[in-house]
C-alpha cells in the first residue's frame, strides 16, 4: 500500500482502484488445481500474478468508478471490525482503507452509488462501519445496489452461519437504512454504466460493463478470480456456488472478450490487475 493508487481512463470515466488487501500463495482452498507447477506452465502470470515458485498473488480491492456525474464504489471488501469469518485475518481487522480512499480523493460522503457485485464476504464488508457498537452505513449518501436474484438467495439461506454473520452486519443495516435498491442482472446505472449477468459463482452474480466514447472495459467481479482461469477457465474456484454454470459464464465471457480492445479489471487481480484478453491456442491469456 501507500502510493499513488492504480487508475484506468475509459472514455470520460476514470476508475481508481483502492487495495485492502493482497496475498501471495495460500490460495489453494480457492483454486485447488492452480497447483504451482500447473502455474509455472504458464510463465505470463510471472510476476504480475504469479511469484517464480508459481504461488499465486491476489488483491482485496474496491474500484471506484467516475463518469462525469456519478461517483460508482464497486465492491467494497472486508471492513473492520467484523467478526464470526471464516478466514481468521478477516476478523477484527483494523485498517486505514477509509483514509486511503479519502487520500485519493473520495471521502465516504462524496460516494453516490456503491454496487456490489454479489453478497460474498469480500465484498460487501465496508458497506458499514461500527459507530458506537452499531452497524452503520460507510456511504450514507450513497444508493447501494444489490441484485434482486443474489439478494433474494442469500435471505433465504439463514442457516449458513457465516453467510448469516456476513448479512447481519453488512447488508441488513444498509437494507434497514432504507439505501438498497435491488436492481435486475442487466440494470443500467448511468449512462457509461450498466451491469452484465455473469451467473455462476453465485446465482445472482453480475459484472460491470463501462462504456464511455469508443473505448469500453468490464470489471470481472468472481466470475474469474485469478488470470490463470483465462488459460483455464475450466479451473472452478471451491467459492463457486455452480460449477458447471461458473465454468459456462467463464467460457463465454472469454470468447466475448477476446481480441477486442476491452479493457478487463479484474477483481481479485493483484499487480497491474487489468489487461485484454488474446486467444492463445485452445484457450486465452491477458496482455
Ligand atoms: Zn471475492
Amino acid at each position: 500500500m501507500g502510493g499513488r493508487p492504480m487508475q484506468w481512463k475509459v472514455g470520460r470515466v476514470r476508475i481508481t482502484k483502492v487495495v485492502e488487501l493482497e496475498t501471495v500463495g495460500s490460495t489453494r482452498f480457492i483454486l485447488p488445481l492452480a497447483s504451482n507447477e500447473e502455474i509455472r506452465k504458464l510463465p505470463w502470470l510471472i510476476p504480475h500474478f504469479a511469484t517464480e515458485e508459481g504461488r499465486l498473488k491476489m488483491s482485496i480491492h474496491s474500484l471506484v468508478v467516475e463518469t462525469p456525474d456519478r461517483r460508482i464504489v464497486v465492491d467494497t471488501g472486508l471492513g473492520n471490525d467484523k467478526q464470526g469469518r471464516n478466514v481468521p485475518t478477516w476478523n477484527n481487522r483494523a485498517t486505514p482503507f477509509l483514509e486511503t480512499m479519502t487520500a485519493a480523493g473520495f471521502a465516504s460522503d462524496s460516494i453516490d452509488t456503491v454496487l456490489c457485485t454479489h453478497l460474498h464476504v469480500d465484498h460487501v464488508g465496508w458497506n458499514t462501519v461500527l459507530v458506537d457498537g452499531h452497524w452503520a452505513p460507510t456511504f450514507p449518501n450513497a444508493r447501494y445496489l444489490m441484485g434482486r436474484v443474489e439478494y433474494a438467495h442469500w435471505s433465504s439461506r439463514h442457516g449458513r452461519a457465516d453467510m448469516a454473520a456476513v448479512l447481519a452486519d453488512s447488508v441488513t443495516p444498509v437494507w434497514e437504512a432504507g439505501l438498497v435498491d435491488l436492481v435486475e442482472a442487466d440494470h443500467r446505472i448511468c449512462e457509461e454504466i450498466s451491469l452484465a449477468p455473469t451467473p455462476g459463482h453465485t446465482p445472482g452474480h453480475v459484472s460491470v460493463r463501462i462504456a464511455s466514447r469508443d473505448a469500453e472495459a468490464l470489471i470481472t467481479g468472481d466470475f474469474m478470480h485469478h488470470p490463470c482461469q483465462i488459460a483455464r477457465p475450466e479451473w472452478s474456484s471451491t467459492a463457486d456456488s455452480d460449477a458447471a454454470e461458473a465454468r459456462q459464464t467463464r467460457e463465454r465471457m472469454l470468447t466475448r472478450l477476446a481480441d477486442t480492445p476491452i479493457l478487463v479489471i479484474g477483481t481479485h487481480f493483484a499487480g497491474r490487475t487489468a489487461g485484454r484478453v488474446v486467444r492463445d491456442g485452445d484457450a486465452f491469456r491477458l496482455e
